[in-house]
């Protein structure tokens, strides 16, 4: 099978540890919290690539750390600043740590892994995320070039969870309300993108709910004829599965 890295290899992260520290809590919006970490140890950071991760620890589980998965939002060198957004889903460490954060608390994170490069081949570029990877998408549509027609769906609980994928790209995406259909999460994104126009070309970055990315994935390639190539596919959690692993490509 083709790979879906979407023309760049899996980087896996760094297992440096950066012990940061909680500089600044934000809530964009009721469901997500925007930490800003900051530290020394972020001197030795790497950029991270669009739709990139960081793993972030959150206590030990035996002699292993507890880690869970996130996008870096935003890397600032100079400031050794890193913002992450959590959404505040309930049950989960990750989530659970995100809610009651304050200026102050320590966190540390690996990495950053990915190396995902976005392209629009024919300037035309789909994003289908949920809140999770909302993120993710922000930056990469940040990453293509000016002038690139993008066309974004979100599915999001409720009206209050819309807030913009990016503050330099302008993008009006299509909100889809899970809290109005009560069905499984992300089958709102799979009916969605089967109603997008048959003619479309473009290149596609698909994150959501593991079984739900799976369904978009088939319906692009088997049913639009979408080159693998073209489509970057990413599972960002599955319902009912704690830890859910960073690399599902959401290809089986
Ligand atoms: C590459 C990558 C990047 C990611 N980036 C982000 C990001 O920037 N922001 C972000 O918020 N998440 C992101 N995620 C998703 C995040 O890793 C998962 O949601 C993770 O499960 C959260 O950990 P937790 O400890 O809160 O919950 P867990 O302990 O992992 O799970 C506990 C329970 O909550 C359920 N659950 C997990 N996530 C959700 C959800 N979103 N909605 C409803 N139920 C859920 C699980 O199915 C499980 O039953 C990313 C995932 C990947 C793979």
């Amino acid at each position: 099978m083709a790979s879906n890295t979407g023309g760049g290899a899996k980087r896996r992260p760094r297992r440096t540890p950066h012990e940061l520290t909680v500089k600044q809590v934000q809530r964009p919006v009721p469901r997500v919290v925007r930490v800003t970490l900051g530290g020394e140890s972020l001197a030795g950071f790497d950029q991270p690539s669009p739709g990139g991760h960081i793993k972030a620890a959150f206590g030990w589980e035996g002699e292993r750390p507890t880690m869970r998965t996130y996008t870096p939002r935003r890397f600032d060198p100079e400031q050794l600043e890193l913002d992450i957004e959590f959404v505040l889903h309930g049950d989960g460490v990750a989530s659970q740590w995100a809610a009651s954060a304050e200026v102050g608390d320590r966190l540390t994170i690996f990495g950053p892994g990915g190396r995902y490069k976005p392209q629009a081949r024919s300037g035309v570029f789909v994003v289908v995320v949920d809140e999770t990877a909302m993120p993710a998408a922000g930056t990469v549509i940040e990453s293509l070039p000016a002038g690139t027609r993008i066309i974004a769906i979100c599915e999001v609980e409720d009206p209050s969870d819309e807030r913009p994928l990016s503050q330099t790209v302008e993008v009006a995406p299509r909100w889809l309300h899970r809290s109005t259909h009560h069905g499984e999460p992300s089958a709102l994104l799979s009916t969605a993108v089967a109603e997008l126009p048959p003619e479309i070309d473009a290149d596609w970055f698909v994150a959501c709910e593991a079984t739900a990315v799976r369904a978009v994935r088939r319906h692009l390639l088997e049913d639009r004829g979408v080159d693998p190539e073209r489509v970057q596919t990413r599972g960002y959690w599955r319902r009912g599965q704690s830890d859910y692993p960073d690399h599902d490509y959401g290809e089986d």
